[in-house]
Formats: structure tokens, sequence, C-alpha cells
């Protein structure tokens, strides 16, 4: 199965393409199953400028479902969220849950706390960062909500390597555990970003975790890249970690 469950749409206001194009694309690479993740909004919607606004839920809801259907002899389309784990915004988000028709939800643990927190993505030698990032991802997967944990080495720690090793592995004995797949990232891949991160994967695979490929599209071109997806498997196969192509959806 040619699968991919990371995908974006215009509402989170870096991403490019009608929603459409991001269908059309993934037929032709070949994709047995889709879903699309945009950033999800959240209760407080203090203008974070990422992320779609509370009031465009439905809209989104209801164009990927039109689309689900009007494709559905061609390409099976699932309809998620990323998310972020925010503790006080938990009960809403389950209740949100609960009330909407979405298949599944992904860990993007982009900020602390909430949107006005530090972004786990700038580079620190601060260990109380690499904690919280750690933390917050474990209490996550614990929630059992999450589906898969979107670009686990987020975070560009620049302090003791031994630490680095000591905390991720904390979090990856978590994913173990709790059957959480860690994202590959084709996007941070592609765009050589710090992440995907070596170290990382190397602590990853002794753990025994499970990776999954996202590709993490804010473009509909990203899903034709077949050179991407074919190394990213190829890497993580020389690490000997399995590869899932499932996830577990809410209902
Ligand atoms: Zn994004
Ligand atoms: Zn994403």
């Amino acid at each position: 199965m040619k699968v991919n469950y990371h995908m974006h749409t215009m509402r989170c206001h870096h991403a490019w393409g009608k929603d459409e194009d991001y269908v059309q694309s993934a037929i032709k690479a070949g994709f047995d199953e889709i879903g699309f993740s945009d950033h999800s909004c959240w209760i407080h919607d203090e203008g974070c400028h990422m992320r779609m606004r509370v009031d465009e839920l439905e809209e989104y809801l209801a164009s990927v479902l039109t689309l689900k259907e009007k494709y559905r002899d061609k390409i099976s389309i699932r309809v998620g969220l990323e998310c972020e784990f925010y503790a006080e915004y938990l009960p809403w988000l389950k209740a949100l849950l609960a009330s909407q028709p979405i298949d599944y939800i992904l860990l993007g643990n982009h900020f602390y706390k909430n949107d006005r927190g530090f972004y786990f993505g700038h580079a620190t030698d601060e260990k109380w960062k690499l904690e919280a990032y750690v933390k917050q991802g474990i209490q996550a997967m614990e929630t059992g909500l999450y589906a898969y944990y979107a670009h686990p080495d987020l975070i560009p720690f620049t302090g003791d390597e031994a630490y680095y090793e000591k905390m991720m592995t904390q979090m990856c004995e978590k994913a173990k555990e709790t059957k959480t797949p860690l994202e590959f990232n084709l996007l941070g891949y592609v765009d050589g970003r710090h992440y995907p991160y070596p170290p990382f994967w190397q602590i990853a695979s002794r753990v025994g975790c499970q990776a999954i490929i996202g590709v993490d599209a804010h473009d509909p071109a990203a899903l034709l890249n077949e050179k991407a997806m074919q190394e990213g498997r190829a890497y993580l196969k020389s690490l000997g970690m399995e590869i899932v192509d499932h996830i577990r959806f809410l209902k």
C-alpha cells in the first residue's frame, strides 16, 4: 500500500494549491490512500499564523469529504488534523474529535504549552527545553489519540549529546510502548532541514520503534517526489526499522 497521511491545505497560510490538486497529484503518483492533516485550529484562536481558524474547520472537513466522495473509485481519502499537545486544551480537543467526522490526528509538537510558548524547531542547548519537548511528546502519546508522531526529531539540540540520547531514548520508549509510529519527514529531508536527524533515528532503531514516511506536503507537487520516498524507505531499512503503512483511526 502506498499511503501518505501528512498533507496540508491553504488554510494554514503556508501551503499552496487547491485541495483537489493534492488529490490529483496523489492519484498521479499512485497512492492507494491519503489523508489531509492540516494544522488544527485551537479554541483560543489567538491569531497564530500557521493554522486554520476555528471558524474554518467546518468548511475544511466539508471540502475533504466532498473530494473523498468524488474520487472514491480512484483513491481512498481520510480526513485528519495535525495537532499540538496542549494539556490545558485537551478537553476541548477530545470534544472536537468526538463531535466531528475526523478520522485521525497526527502529533505535531511545535510549541511549548500553547501558541505563545517557544517554538521547538529553533536550535537550543538548554536542557529544560529538550526536557519540555520530550515530556510534552510523552504526554501526547499517553493519550492514545495521536495516530503517529510527525517529525519527532524537530528539536535541534546543540548541547550535550549524551543527554540528547538519554531524553530521546525515553521518548522513543514511550513511542514503542504506545505503538506510536515515528515519522520520517520528507519535507525536512527534501528541504535539507535539520530533520530527519540521523542520531535520532539511530536511537529510534535501537529502541525498536516503528517508522512511517510522511510527505508533509505543503504543495501538491511534493506528492510526486517518488525519489525522496524511495530514499527515505532505503534509509529506514538500512537501520533495520519496521516501516508501517497503516495508522490507527479514531472511529
Ligand atoms: Zn506546516
Ligand atoms: Zn505538517
